[in-house]
């Protein structure tokens, strides 16, 4: 028979685990008897509370369970690579401990990848129901940006839920750059994907560990890491900028000549120089954040560290 391996990033996670694990056994004894055998990859990504424990405790009971802990919090994206790189099924599905990605819409996705012709099935929010209307609509706005901007094209809700054939998975494994920003690198990785939509669901239990400010660090993460149209857009303005100073150059001097030269002009040069000052610092600040990103890829560090995992017990 067949393997699925299901990734589960943890933070923080304690109330929400049991759930989890009830309804992701519910719906593979109703679902998959007979027809796919399960791994469970829990990934305690440096959690405070019990977490842990508590994916100990399952293990006890079920051989499927398997873990890796790190050895402190590394977040969601070295988490879910720690598992992919750990999965040994011929599936591997990646979901939040949460129950926001339904494990019951695996079926489905695992009859599409067994009939049709696709490598990987994803899954995409059509509503943002339950979520604060500001962050739903900078999220719409860094989707159509970021789409502008890269040639990779990310989809507007798209969720890291999805199921994936061993080869997508191996290759998604083998891009081992520092910064990343998974919902690029799966489509960087190509591959037939399928996309299924569904409504949003909110967690169960415990909160979101998102802030405002980490997701748009994540925002700036995913644009400097599949575009580089930020530094043309900089060169860009730098050219606009030489060109009207050409011009007004220009028209000083025929100015000059025609007029004299009393002294006049002050405010507006200030106003100049604090404008044309502001547009440097930004350009500078544009390539200090590719600069920061590349600094990081140099350094070499691993992405996660592993403390334990189930075999050291
Ligand atoms: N998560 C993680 N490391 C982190 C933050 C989050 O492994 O540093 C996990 C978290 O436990 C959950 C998933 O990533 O399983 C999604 O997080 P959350 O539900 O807080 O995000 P949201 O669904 O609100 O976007
Ligand atoms: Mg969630």
């Amino acid at each position: 028979m067949e393997k699925i391996s299901v990734v589960i990033s943890c933070y923080n996670e304690e109330k929400a685990l049991p759930l989890f694990y009830e309804e992701m056994e519910r719906v593979r004894k109703q679902d998959f008897e007979n027809i796919a055998d399960f791994e469970y990859i829990f990934v305690n990504d440096g959690s405070k509370d019990n977490t842990l424990q508590i994916i100990k405790d399952l293990r006890k009971q079920d051989e499927k369970v398997r873990y890796i802990s790190f050895s402190r919090n590394f977040g969601k994206e070295a988490a879910m690579l720690a598992g992919l790189e750990n999965a040994t099924g011929d599936y591997v599905t990646l979901m939040d401990a949460d129950l926001q990605d339904p494990p019951s819409l695996l079926r489905k996705m695992f009859d599409i990848i067994k009939t049709e012709d696709y490598d990987a099935v994803g899954t995409r929010r059509v509503t943002r129901k339950g979520e604060p209307p500001i962050r739903s609509l900078f999220a719409r706005m860094f989707y159509k940006i970021i789409n502008k901007m890269s040639s990779i094209e990310m989809v507007d809700g798209a969720r890291d839920y999805r199921l994936m054939k061993r080869k997508v998975v191996d290759s998604i494994v083998s891009l081992k750059e520092y910064n990343r920003y998974s919902k690029g690198l799966f489509s960087f990785v190509g591959f037939n994907t399928k996309w299924l939509e569904y409504e949003n669901v909110e967690r169960v239990a415990g909160e979101t560990k998102w802030s405002f400010w980490k997701l748009f660090r994540y925002a700036i993460e995913g644009i400097t890491a599949f575009s580089t149209t930020p530094l043309i857009m900089s060169s860009l303005i730098g050219i606009l900028f030489c060109l009207i100073a050409f011009i007004a150059i220009i028209f000083i001097i025929i100015k000059t000549l025609i007029f004299g030269d009393p002294t006049s002009g002050w405010p507006s040069l200030a106003c100049i120089i604090v404008f044309v000052s502001g547009i440097q610092l930004f350009s500078i600040g544009i390539i200090g954040q590719y600069l920061s990103k590349t600094y990081l890829e140099v350094k070499n560090r691993p992405i996660y560290i592993v403390k334990e995992t189930e075999k050291d017990n």
